[in-house]
């Protein structure tokens, strides 16, 4: 891909102008120009538009970040805010309409209702990996909501967040959304404040920072953050089938997912034919080998390519295939380990690299007991066509999502909520999910002054229909 001439540079938020920003956004949301549906209508176009009339140079970034191919960016990260965009924008009305309470004859003259109102000032700090997707995308239900916004995106990905600065500039009020572009000092600042919701996507580590500050002032915050997500199959499935959906999942942005399958539990019986029906996938995936395939993305930066070659390294497993690992270029070959202990390195973390450790096991309840002695995993995934296989393991794990047959992509299903559970996060969003988690739903009542007739609560308690 030739080098952008057009991209800006990554210019960090100085630390001390955060609090000014801040005061101009509670200012902006106290003035109420957010609340109207309309309001919040142009704002989504507002977005469509920045998407849509920029995705060459948005891809253009993320090939500089990722070294991603713009296939890859449009489906799967600007081209997902973009549906999100239209997904919300045509349900908007319904969403942010009053709805009446579920009808109690006795609470009914009251006329109960709920109103959806907007938190206010929304902090929005998301990841490097799907800069666009989790940044913009999210930010769709927040503003749909009738909030603020103010977005503090990645400093490993530089060329993304720096074009989003640009853009978002260019096509919003500046007090209604605004980058701050930088890292810990910035993002640090940042949590000292009090915000009327905090979504925060990344990691468990720096999760739990941003939970104790938003604990500070008691403020909702919706965690999207990471973990092993395992997958079970089934000793009579379709391997051929199973390894091409799995592949993808791995090796797609250099498994830099949030959702990528991390590790496969395998019947023992059927490993070798499954390890490989995944070394055919590779070769045809990348019939000259992935290190010069433009189909193939790199580690985002060197730091973490270091911190796969030291897992990799210490693992216990037999490398089968790949294994290759070059630092400076940020590249590690799409890469299965088979006899991974399950106490090995490359079970001691989520892997976030296309490295598949597979786990031979007797049977499906040693795979459930393994899974259910970890964390709960953002997601779980099942390769099998028997509905049985598919239940038991449905009915006695937990996770964030799980999918038969699929992986990964049910975070760009509308209609079914995204999130985690436990370790993996909290909340949901994604649609009417996201827009849930953004609004205030304010419980209203309008009682008239007949209805004492029905209820005589008022003291003296000495009246008979008191009496119990
Ligand atoms: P990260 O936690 O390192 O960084 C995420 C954000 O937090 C960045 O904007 C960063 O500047 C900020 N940050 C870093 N240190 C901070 C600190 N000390 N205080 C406050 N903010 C700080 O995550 P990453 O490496 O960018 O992303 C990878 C992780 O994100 C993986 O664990 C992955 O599973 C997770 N993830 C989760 C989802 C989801 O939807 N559940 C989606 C994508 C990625």
């Amino acid at each position: 891909m030739s080098q952008p001439a057009t991209l800006p540079l990554f210019m960090e938020t100085p630390v001390e102008d955060i609090p000014k920003i801040y005061d101009e956004f509670k200012k902006s949301f106290a003035t109420g120009k957010t609340r109207p549906v309309d309001f919040r209508k142009q704002q989504l176009i507002n977005l469509g538009y920045m998407l849509k009339e920029n995705m060459e140079r948005l891809c253009q970034a993320l090939y500089k970040d990722l070294g991603r191919h713009p296939t890859e960016s449009e489906a799967g990260d600007v081209g997902m805010a973009i549906n999100e965009v239209a997904y919300v924008y045509g349900n908007i009305d319904k969403w942010a309409a009053t709805e009446n309470g579920t009808f109690v004859a006795k609470w009914s003259p009251m006329g109960p209702q709920v109103r959806k109102e907007p938190k206010g000032v929304v902090l929005i700090i998301s990841p490097f990996n799907f800069p666009i997707l989790l940044s913009c995308g999210h930010m769709v239900t927040a503003l749909a909501a009738g909030n603020v916004v103010v977005l503090k995106p990645s400093e490993l990905s530089p060329h993304t967040s720096a074009l989003l600065a640009e853009l978002v500039a260019q096509y919003f009020d500046p007090t209604v959304v605004t980058v701050i572009n930088g890292g810990v000092p910035q993002a640090t600042k940042l949590l000292e404040l009090q915000w009327d919701h905090i979504l925060y996507t990344g990691s468990n580590r720096v999760g739990k920072i941003v939970a104790t500050a938003a604990a500070q002032y008691l403020t909702p915050v919706t965690l999207e953050l990471g973990g092993k997500s395992p997958t079970f199959i089934d000793p009579s499935m379709d391997l051929k089938f199973a390894a091409h959906r799995i592949m993808w999942g791995k090796v797609a942005n250099a498994g830099q997912i949030c959702l990528s399958p991390d590790y496969v539990l395998v019947p023992r019986q059927i490993e070798q034919k499954f390890i490989d029906e995944c070394i055919a996938v590779l070769q045809e995936f990348y019939p000259e080998g992935a290190r010069t395939s433009e189909s193939y993305c790199r580690i985002v930066t060197e730091q973490h390519t270091k911190r796969i070659q030291h897992l990799l390294a210490d693992t216990k497993g037999d490398i089968v295939f790949g294994g290759e690992i070059d630092v400076e270029g940020k590249y590690v070959a799409p890469t299965l380990v088979k006899n991974v202990p399950k106490d090995d390195s490359l079970m001691s973390e989520e892997l976030f690299a296309p490295i598949l450790p597979i786990i031979a096991i007797d049977d499906i309840e040693e795979g459930i007991a393994f899974v259910n002695s970890r964390d709960h995993p953002l997601a779980i995934y099942v390769f099998s066509f028997d509905k049985k296989f598919q239940d038991k393991v449905f009915d006695n794990t937990r996770s964030g999502g799980a999918m038969v047959n699929e992986v990964v992509v049910h975070a760009a299903v509308d209609g079914v909520p995204f999130g985690g559970v436990g370790a993996s996060g909290n909340g949901y969003l994604i649609g009417r999910y996201g827009f849930e988690t953004f609004s205030h739903l304010r419980a209203t009542l309008n009682s008239p002054p007949w209805f004492d007739k029905l209820w005589p609560r008022y003291p003296p308690y000495n009246e008979p229909n008191l009496r119990r």
